[in-house]
């Protein structure tokens, strides 16, 4: 490798790691995305230019690519609502793990053309091994990740008829896993001994699809942010794979650098679920995917009501989750603080549980967005404690992790820890009805007696309530 190339990887890897370090707290994080793009695009030119390209046709191709992908990744980044942005990554996620796997599969391909080209001994064996590994992870992420991306979105719309994405997942599914996992092993041990047959390698990629589908068919409810953060891991795993086949740093570098940002936060999800990753993907114990039906009735409040109540409250925790991403109520969230602090000298903070919303970090990237202070930002295990102290919380569209259904041993939520809002003196819930969250369990906390139920669109409830306050 020539010594500007080895630079310019040097560079893009050092973008890289110094755009994570600063991922890692929400004042610098747009900066460190912007290293990381920049690194993206160092890492790119370099390739490009380190080519050697044959002639005109090879660069037409290449541009033609650049322009075509880059076009359509600004489309859907610009076109995408807030909302739908869980579901864009899955949706990533599963495009990186098949790009990798389908560079895998041309490099090996060449194998075909040209039998002369078969690498011998352990050259040959460490490429097929990680051609094989690379089709596993690949496949497996993409068929895993379309299936989460509809899973996020409850289902898909065919000839205008909305079908439910289904959660299914009987035990006797986990001894065929492993079995398959075991003949992928097994037709990456035969395409060694015999490299220029393709059959095997589409037996790989056959089945590496059937396991992301499998894999993830049983998971639902208050698991899935567990597997959309695995699915993020193993495209990045997949990439470090192909990275060693076409002997490409940068890939390796970067690609190991997802998957071990991803895992680690696999591990954080698990954690806040209290779930390990072996229950996450063996135990089909997120639910069924069907969704309680409501027998129980409440009778709502209005604004007014609420903000009589408010009036004088010394402490008020927030509780936003996934309808605040919907409506959009960040900004009347913010003003609402903001009133209660100058009106009341009201001690306002936010309670934000780890998987609230449809990402990790959903509920923050909104509430800075609507410049609330990250030191007003507290995470559950820290929030929980100061509830029994707590005048008012205002939960608002947060549903599954406040549910103190979690609290018992049975059910989709059944251990998942929660944001304690039902030990708070009065709890005021903004939501549209009674209806069930994610995970499609009924919640206690709306009928106490201590809970008043504000319906309606949040940002219209919100809005409401903020004039009702600056009326008292
Ligand atoms: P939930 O999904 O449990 O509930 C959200 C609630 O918001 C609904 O009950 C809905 O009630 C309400 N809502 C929807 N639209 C509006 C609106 N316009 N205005 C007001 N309210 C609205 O949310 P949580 O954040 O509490 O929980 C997140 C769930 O998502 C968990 O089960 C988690 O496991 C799962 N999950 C999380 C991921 C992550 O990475 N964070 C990824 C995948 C899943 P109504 O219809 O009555 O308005």
């Amino acid at each position: 490798m020539e010594d500007w190339v080895s630079i310019g990887y040097l560079l893009s890897a050092a973008l890289f790691i110094f755009g994570l370090k600063k991922l890692g707290h929400p004042r610098t994080a747009p900066y460190g995305n912007q290293l990381g793009a920049m690194g993206m695009l160092v890492a790119v030119l370099t390739t490009v230019l380190s080519m050697q390209l044959a002639g005109g046709a090879e660069w037409v191709l290449i541009g033609a690519g650049i322009v075509i992908g880059s076009s359509i990744g600004y489309w859907m980044a610009v076109k995408v609502e807030m909302t739908g942005m869980p579901e864009l990554v899955a949706l990533f996620n599963g495009f990186g793990g098949a790009a990798s796997a389908l560079v895998a599969l041309s490099e090996v391909w060449k194998y075909l053309e040209d039998s002369n080209s078969v690498p011998e001994g352990l050259e040959l064996t460490v490429t097929m091994v990680a051609a094989g590994l690379s089709a596993l992870v690949g496949w497996m992420t993409l068929t895993g990740s379309l299936l989460a991306m509809y899973k996020l979105k409850g289902g898909v719309s065919i000839f205008g008829k909305w079908i439910k994405t289904p959660t299914w997942g009987p035990a006797w599914l986990n001894p065929v896993k492993v079995l398959l996992v075991i003949t992928v092993g097994v037709l990456i041990y035969m395409s060694i001994c015999e490299p220029t047959n393709t059959d095997y390698l589409w037996g790989i990629i056959g089945i590496s699809c059937l396991l992301g589908i499998i894999l993830v068919l049983p998971i639902g409810g208050a698991d899935m942010p567990v597997v959309v953060s695995l699915l993020n891991s193993l495209s990045g795993i997949a990439a470090a794979f192909t990275g060693f086949i076409i002997g490409n740093s940068v890939l390796i570098i970067a690609g190991s650098l997802v998957g071990a940002s991803g895992l680690i936060l696999t591990f954080i999800m698990c954690k806040a679920m209290n779930r390990t990753l072996i229950d996450v993907l063996f135990k089909s114990f997120g639910g069924s995917g069907e969704k309680e039906s409501l027998t129980r009735t409440k009778v709502g409040s209005d604004a007014d009501e609420v903000a009589m109540m408010l009036d004088g409250a010394q402490k008020v925790i927030i509780v936003p989750g996934y309808g605040m991403a919907v409506s959009q109520c960040q900004h009347q969230v913010k003003e609402f603080a903001d009133l209660m602090e100058e009106k009341f000298g009201t001690d306002v903070k936010y309670g934000i549980h780890p998987v609230a919303g449809r990402m990790p970090g959903h509920m923050n990237v909104l509430l800075a967005e609507a410049n609330v202070p990250y030191e007003q930002l507290i995470e559950m295990d820290e929030i929980n404690g100061e509830f029994p102290e707590c005048d008012v919380a205002v939960v608002i569209g947060a549903n599954d992790t406040t549910n103190p259904a979690a609290r018992s041993g049975e059910g989709p939520l059944a251990g998942m820890p929660i944001i304690d809002a039902d030990k708070a003196r009065t709890v005021v819930i903004v939501k549209r009805s009674l209806s069930v969250g994610y995970a499609g369990v009924d919640n206690d906390l709306f009928y106490m007696d201590k809970t008043m139920m504000l319906f309606g669109d949040g940002k219209a409830m919100m809005a409401g309530l903020n004039t009702a306050l600056k009326e008292i």
